[in-house]
């Protein structure tokens, strides 16, 4: 891909917007933390990335129970209700103005000391970020993705399980760091075993003798809210779907291969490590990614196209 192109895959507007912070809005330049914040100093906290359309979140719910789970394994209390932290959703799409767009929730362990003792965080913060995030430039999503695979592994069973949506992101900055050195869309990361977990951003999908397939979370993939979705979608189209564990074999012999994320959406992938996949766009990602779109404009009260 050109260097031109690929900054658009990467552009989001520099527009701020007004942010929610610890229960009250405040101009994006307002929503700081300590230099002694933990999520600043080490990472610790978690976060939420969704999408909303037609002024409407796109499956909050599930986004803000991933968020409490995540919260419960790195034992973070915060003293907001889904309710609330719902209101405040709808509060930052309304003065963002945006009818369509993106929002991050994020947590942070806040402000400590230089030690890491998390004893010494007393009182979380919490954030909502309203952005117009433009991820995807037309071209990849008309003509499909390249990726290559990364050499960074998403390791399992060795600490940090991938389920929580932490704040350290570093494998997967690595792993794009690759991706852009290779001048390539994304990368995959497999497991220390070789298995496929995720991109770096993005859950990964194929289609093999007809069946939709996917990795676990036992395999390294995040709990994907849009993968979750595409699966009960799959369902729905009496489309053969289940999670397997992939090896890269897998994927450059697939029939076909999507990744998918709230930011992202659905993309179909073209090229893995330079091998053409079978079919980009395939039968099967036109079909998701029109139910997908149906579904969005379904429970966010747009037009059916
Ligand atoms: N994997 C990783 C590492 C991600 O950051 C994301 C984006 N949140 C995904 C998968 C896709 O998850 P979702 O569909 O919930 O956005």
């Amino acid at each position: 891909m050109q260097a031109q192109e690929q900054a658009q895959v990467n552009c989001s507007t520099k527009t701020k917007y007004d942010c929610w912070k610890n229960g009250v809005l405040v101009d994006a330049d307002q929503a700081v933390v300590s230099i002694y914040d933990h999520g600043l100093l080490y990472g610790d906290g978690c976060f939420e990335g969704l999408r909303f359309y037609h002024r409407q979140p796109f499956r909050l719910d599930r986004h803000l129970a991933r968020l409490r789970r995540s919260l419960s394994a790195l034992m973070i209390t915060i003293p907001y209700s889904d309710d609330t932290l719902t209101e405040a959703v709808m509060a930052c799409i309304t003065r963002s103005d945006m009818v369509d767009g993106y929002l991050r929730i994020l947590v942070t362990r806040g402000e400590g000391d230089m030690g890491l003792n998390p004893l010494n965080c007393t009182t979380p913060e919490v954030f909502i970020i309203p952005a117009s995030l433009s991820l995807v430039s037309e071209t990849v999503c008309r003509q499909g993705a390249s990726l290559i695979t990364s050499s960074i592994k998403r390791a399992v069973g060795t600490g940090l399980d991938a389920r929580v949506k932490s704040l350290n992101y570093l494998h997967s900055i690595l792993a794009r760091v690759e991706a852009n050195t290779a001048g390539v869309d994304e990368a995959i990361l497999l497991n220390q075993f070789g298995y496929v977990a995720e991109c770096s951003a993005e859950n990964i999908f194929v289609v093999k003798a007809g069946a939709l397939l996917t990795p676990s979370a036992q395999d390294g993939a995040l709990e994907g809210i849009t993968r979750e979705t595409i699966l009960e979608l799959a369902s729905l189209q009496k489309l053969e779907a289940r999670e397997q564990s992939l090896t890269s074999y897998d994927l450059y012999t697939a029939e076909e291969c999507f990744i998918c994320g709230s930011g992202a959406r659905l993309i179909p992938v073209k090229i893995i490590d330079g091998r053409q996949i079978a079919q980009c766009l395939g039968p099967v990602y036109l079909a998701l990614s029109r139910a997908y779109q149906a579904l969005i404009d379904d429970e966010c009260g747009g037009e059916m196209s």
